[in-house]
């Protein structure tokens, strides 16, 4: 293909083709659409993907993607700071807040674990969450990995490890399906796991 097609288009493919879920057709739709486009929508998209490279940083609280550090979660005082739930990735937030049922803050594992994929204990945020239970203040841990066979592993692990800390450890309730991921349960469905949470 790279002897056929301009220099410039055959690397825009193949750029576009390792994103994940993009597939050889795919990319050569979007490369396609882009030339058809104007100049400054190119522009648009290349700058917004400079920016979130150089502008999202991690939160050193919680691990959360954000602009700012301490996050807007972090950082708003009208949140009830002593319950944290623990999460697998920062979607996973937007997933609980947009429910409103949850006024805590948060804590990004960034993964869960899975030792089969290379994922071990310390690929995740679990030593930063417990020196962050460590420091005081927290009443409640809530456990909102996935209902998938290493959203439970990881459950397991980070309840382990907060064993001497003293902190409630709860778990979302059961409802969520099984196998799933967070980022795509409905808000009702979500809202009764959070109301339903169970000792741990
Ligand atoms: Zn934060």
């Amino acid at each position: 293909m790279s002897q056929i097609l301009a220099e410039p288009i055959a690397r825009l493919i193949e750029e576009f083709g390792k994103l994940p879920g993009v597939g050889p057709k795919t990319a050569q739709r979007l490369t396609f659409y882009l030339l058809r486009r104007p100049a400054e929508e190119a522009h648009a998209l290349a700058q917004a993907i400079v920016d979130v490279k150089e502008q999202i940083i991690f939160c050193h609280v919680c691990f959360n993607l954000s602009a700012t550090d301490p996050c807007q979660f972090c950082a708003d005082t009208n949140r009830d700071h002593t319950r944290i739930c623990v999460v697998e990735e920062p979607l996973d937030i937007l997933a609980l807040d947009r429910t409103g049922s949850y006024k805590g803050v948060y804590h990004v594992l960034h993964g869960s674990f899975s030792p089969m994929e290379g994922v071990l204990e310390d690929d995740l945020k679990i030593r930063e969450l417990a020196e962050r239970v460590g420091q005081g203040g927290v009443q409640e841990v809530i456990l909102a990995t996935n209902a998938t066979v290493e959203g439970e592993a990881t459950a397991n692990l980070v309840k382990m490890r907060l064993q001497d800390s003293g902190v409630h450890v709860t778990r979302l309730a059961q409802g969520l399906p099984i196998g799933s991921d967070l980022e795509y349960a409905d808000d009702y469905t979500l809202s009764r796991a959070l109301e339903g949470r169970r000792d741990y």
